[in-house]
């Protein structure tokens, strides 16, 4: 799989009040869609703050689409293939324990299976500042040892994104998509906060 397999279209630019910092139009609003084969088209929001720096990345498929679960096992051979990551997506890396889950800084991203490692080096290491303790440290070295072995195709494991929204996808020949199963649903955060009225 290749670049081919995402062209990008029309783009669009204005300024806008920064949502953090309250900046008058010192934010910068992009839009952007790219058509994604097989997937349909897909826009990519970006709002970047020059004052407080603030910068946020959504993705949006302009389609209605079910919930969705994609897997495929990573090998060196499937390293430059492309992801689609949407805000409400759930990725994780079951074999080797390791999950990230939406909330509400999540962003949605455009990438390919290298930069979703990178991702999860960067949230492991992040971890490991906040979390000093001796067995933080010990499984948070033991994760970065595989993510590193799997970045330079020493190691296989399974690639798991599961997103309610079905906006994200695996672009490779050898993913598999399934449909999410109620139970499966349940156990996903959506990046929605239930209010409990009992
Ligand atoms: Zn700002």
């Amino acid at each position: 799989m290749n670049l081919d397999d995402v062209s990008s279209g029309k783009g669009a630019e204005m300024k806008i009040d920064c949502p953090v910092c309250g900046g008058k139009n010192t934010a910068t609003y992009t839009t952007q869609t790219h058509e994604i084969a097989y997937f349909g088209e897909i826009v990519e929001s970006t709002i970047q703050c020059e004052k407080c720096g603030f910068r946020h990345n959504d993705i949006l498929a302009t389609e209605q689409k079910d919930p969705a679960k994609h897997s495929l096992t990573i090998t060196e051979k499937s390293l430059d293939s492309r992801i689609v990551r949407s805000q409400s997506a759930t990725v994780s890396l079951p074999e080797i324990g390791i999950k990230v889950e939406p909330g509400p800084k999540s962003e949605g991203y455009i990438s390919n299976v290298e930069g979703v490692l990178l991702r999860f080096i960067a949230t492991t290491e992040r971890a490991m500042n906040i979390f000093q303790d001796d067995l933080s440290q010990e499984n948070g070295k033991k994760v970065l040892n595989d993510l590193n072995k799997v970045l330079n195709g020493e190691l296989e494991t399974l690639l798991l994104i599961e997103d309610p929204f079905g906006q994200s996808k695996i672009m490779d020949i050898h993913a598999k998509t399934e449909p999410l199963t109620d139970e499966e649903l349940k156990h996903l955060k959506t990046g929605f906060t239930v209010i409990d009225e009992n």
